[in-house]
């Protein structure tokens, strides 16, 4: 039903990441088919699906796309929405994303970046947005297929707070306000703690405007 609604910005944005633009978007074929037969050939995703439904994230398994070219999509799920202490946590711009890393993004959204709007700026969030997931392509400048390209990275673009204030890395990294900038590196540093490889704004151009999320890497946070 709603697929139609983040095929296009999806592929619009998530280009930003990176210089080379993707070859191919799994949306289409990926949506429809049914997911319990390659779910069910999957203990070891079913262990993080349970613990994905326990964090009371609303969320659909995706069968395993294989996409050629080093690009896939496997034990993945469209996330939907997350939950935060007090109400659910909605996400704009996502596409298929692995199972671990959404659980890991799930804690993060709660843990770190819900707790430190409702610490740090007095308001509990109610949305997340994102420049997107998986895009096939490579590392900018490099010839080494990006974790885009296996839907193993989020790009996070912004954040909405339950009072509609709205904070986007693009427009608050240098905000004149010390509680904004606080919150948006507080939010970067708590994502360091749980993702393998961070980079922000401070890393390089291409990073202007999103914190990139990845598990792999070892504590590489700029
Ligand atoms: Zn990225």
């Amino acid at each position: 039903m709603r697929k139609a609604v983040f095929l296009l910005p999806m592929l619009a944005l998530t280009a930003a990441c990176g210089a080379i633009p993707q070859a191919q978007a799994p949306q289409r074929a990926a949506v429809n088919r049914p997911a319990a037969a390659t779910m069910a050939a999957r203990p070891e995703n079913r262990v993080c699906l349970s613990g994905l439904g326990a964090s009371r994230a609303s969320f659909t398994p995706l069968p395993d796309q294989y996409y050629g070219a080093g690009c896939s999509a496997v034990n993945a799920v469209r996330l939907a929405s997350l939950r935060s202490d007090s109400a659910s946590l909605g996400l704009t711009n996502l596409g298929p994303v692995t199972c671990p890393l959404a659980e890991t993004f799930a804690a993060w959204a709660r843990f770190g970046a819900d707790r430190s709007a409702q610490q740090i700026l007095g308001s509990a969030l109610v949305r997340i947005e994102t420049m997107g997931s998986y895009n096939c392509r490579n590392v900018a400048g490099s010839e080494r297929r990006s974790a885009h390209a296996t839907a193993n990275a989020i790009d996070v673009s912004g954040f909405v707070l339950a009072d509609g204030r709205r904070i986007t890395v693009s427009g608050d990294w240098h905000s004149a306000s010390p509680r904004v900038r606080q919150f948006l590196t507080t939010v970067q540093g708590s994502a360091c703690k749980r993702f393998g490889t961070v980079l922000g704004p401070a890393y390089n151009q291409a990073h202007h405007d999103h914190l990139h999320l990845e598990l792999s890497g070892k504590a590489f946070c700029r």
